[in-house]
């Protein structure tokens, strides 16, 4: 049996990745503080043999005594919410968390797959966006901490590989909903599902003209499986390219739930990215991958989700 450790395990893409790799029969060691994940993403999953639970911040060192095949490194806030509140954490885990868990990887002899962002194209100015774009990113701005993060984590990762020869695989993953998703963790697709449900006006950020392409989890992690499966050890696009402007969204989320909320807007925040777009013809060429789920039906799934979360927490109407 071979064993995959991953960090961030507790998150939404963290669980449900730990989830397929228990299902491919992996051993799986969980690794997460908790700081924006949740112990209900992975409690039914701590009473099995095959999967154990750590926790611990890993910007700082750590060790594990058992052998280890694969190290997926996905700890880092997400939520663009998440890392202006958390930017020094963002910027530590994103250097310090990925040295830790590159040098856990060496002294395995393990494969290592980062977990990667489309934020490292920044505000793209090529469009759609392929693995060979190098990005237009203002490193000294608020999403500085995580772009630039992602950056030097991909640097550091390509630097193992070419120095100690290390097994490296980074996956670029473009926005990706579905359960587990935090309902108050400020990305778009929780936001706007839980102001359907409550029946609050939805909040469309600038006038909802910038873009991007919404990729439901489980076609992400069927592409994350099979890239560390790969021999490919460039980085690689992973997210749907069925690309819509956010008002778009807006108004199709109103009219798959019927919902009679209004659409308001807010201010768009610095340096958000005016359109994004998977190019993902490496995905199709070298992993025979691309994404399945229709979009109604993964929002159908996101939504559900929602609603039993909300209806726990007595705030549905
Ligand atoms: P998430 O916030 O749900 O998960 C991140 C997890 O990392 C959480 O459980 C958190 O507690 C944990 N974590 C953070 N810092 C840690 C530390 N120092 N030590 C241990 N654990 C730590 O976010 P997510 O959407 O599941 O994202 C997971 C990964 O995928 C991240 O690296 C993110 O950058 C990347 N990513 C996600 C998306 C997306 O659309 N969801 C897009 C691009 C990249
Ligand atoms: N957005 C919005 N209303 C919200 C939350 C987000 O209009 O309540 C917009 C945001 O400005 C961005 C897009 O939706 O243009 C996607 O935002 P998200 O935070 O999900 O992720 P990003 O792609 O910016 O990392």
């Amino acid at each position: 049996m071979t064993t995959a450790l991953v960090t961030g395990g507790a998150g939404f893409l963290g669980s449900h990745l730990c989830e397929r790799l228990l299902a491919e029969g992996h051993r799986v060691i969980c690794i997460d503080n908790f700081l924006t994940g949740a112990r209900r993403n992975i409690e039914h999953l701590m009473e099995r043999e095959d999967f154990r639970f750590i926790e611990h911040d890993v910007t700082i060192p750590f060790e594990v005594e058992e052998d280890v095949d694969y190290v997926l490194h996905f700890a880092s806030p997400a939520s663009p919410i998440d890392y202006l509140e958390l930017p020094i954490q963002t910027l530590k885990v994103g250097s310090l968390g990925t040295h830790n868990a590159l040098g856990l990887t060496k002294v395995k002899k393990a494969r290592f797959l980062l977990a990667s962002t489309s934020e490292v194209y920044g505000d793209p100015l090529i469009h759609p966006q392929p693995e060979t774009y190098w990005g237009n990113v203002n490193p000294v701005g608020p999403r500085g901490v995580y772009d630039e993060a992602k950056r030097f984590a991909e640097a550091m990762v390509m630097a193992y590989h070419r120095y100690h020869g290390l097994e490296t695989r980074i996956v670029r993953i473009f926005n990706t909903y579905g359960p587990r998703m935090r309902p108050n963790d400020g990305r778009v697709v929780p936001a706007f599902s839980q102001q359907v449900l409550t029946h609050e006006s939805l909040t469309v950020f600038g006038d909802g003209s910038q873009t991007r392409s919404f990729c439901y989890v489980d076609d992400l992690i069927e592409g994350i499986y099979r890239l560390l499966m790969s021999d490919r050890a460039e980085p690689t696009n992973i997210g749907n390219p069925h690309e819509m402007t956010i008002l778009q969204f807006a108004k199709h989320l109103l009219k798959l739930t019927d919902s009679q909320s209004e659409i308001i807007y807010k201010p768009l925040p610095v340096d958000d990215p005016k359109t994004r777009q998977p190019d993902i013809t490496q995905a199709k060429k070298h992993l025979g991958w691309e994404p399945r789920v229709p979009l109604d039906e993964g929002l159908g799934k996101t939504l559900d989700y929602f609603r039993q979360v909300l209806s726990e927490q007595q705030k549905l109407p």
